[in-house]
């Protein structure tokens, strides 16, 4: 099956911001549509890889829709913790998604493997995963990495999720200090997107 150009793309996301944002990413000849407006709810993430619940979701939405669907999966990666939360992520907010909470227990988990953490360069990285999936259509992936380290405490206020931990590589600054328009041209997504781009 070869793929053929797409003109038109259901993305795979239940969050009107990260809708937003990637069709900022991806070329404007692609109609955007999301299935927000399905009003269909998002399948269990039951793969063990960013990849595998990626494409879990795009097959499930595109079956759903009969559409040729993009869905990302993402998250954080922290060495020490044995790459913890990782796909798991979103759920250290607990149900409502609480970005507080979660690097609560990012700090609570490293305190736990070492109390002299902070003296340390805990590496990290973001990681998003995309799978382009649809009928008639070979299927697409990539994945996009940042590497960096976890900051000694919280600080920052844009951004969301573990942006106000996270220092990338060459910079001094957390994700949530960083402009958006800068952390949205380097970061895990952006990488993603442009190896994306080179299949469509
Ligand atoms: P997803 O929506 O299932 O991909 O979950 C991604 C989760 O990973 C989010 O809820 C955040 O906690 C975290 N995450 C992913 N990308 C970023 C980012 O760019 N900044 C901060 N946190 C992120």
């Amino acid at each position: 099956m070869k793929t053929k150009k797409i003109k038109h793309l259901l993305i795979g996301s239940n969050n009107p911001g990260k809708v937003r944002e990637i069709k900022q990413l991806l070329p404007r000849y692609i109609k955007v549509s999301s299935i927000i407006d399905y009003k269909i709810r998002s399948p269990k993430e039951t793969g063990r890889t960013f990849l595998q619940n990626s494409f879990i979701k795009s097959k499930y939405f595109s079956k759903k829709t009969g559409q040729i669907c993009l869905a990302d999966d993402s998250g954080l990666e922290i060495d020490v913790l044995n790459k913890k939360p990782g796909i798991f992520s979103a759920r250290w907010g607990g149900r409502n998604n609480n970005f507080n909470l979660a690097i609560k227990k990012v700090f609570r988990e490293l305190n736990k493997v070492d109390k002299n953490w902070r003296e340390k360069k805990i590496k990290a990285r973001f990681i998003c995963a995309l799978t382009i999936y649809g009928p008639e259509f070979k299927k697409i992936h990539a994945i996009g990495k940042i590497e960096g380290r976890i900051a000694k405490k919280k600080i920052g206020k844009n951004g969301f999720g573990y942006d106000p931990i996270f220092i990338p590589n060459r910079n001094k600054i957390t994700f949530g200090q960083m402009k958006f328009k800068k952390k949205f041209k380097i970061d895990h997504r952006a990488r993603a997107f442009t190896k994306l781009k080179k299949f469509l």
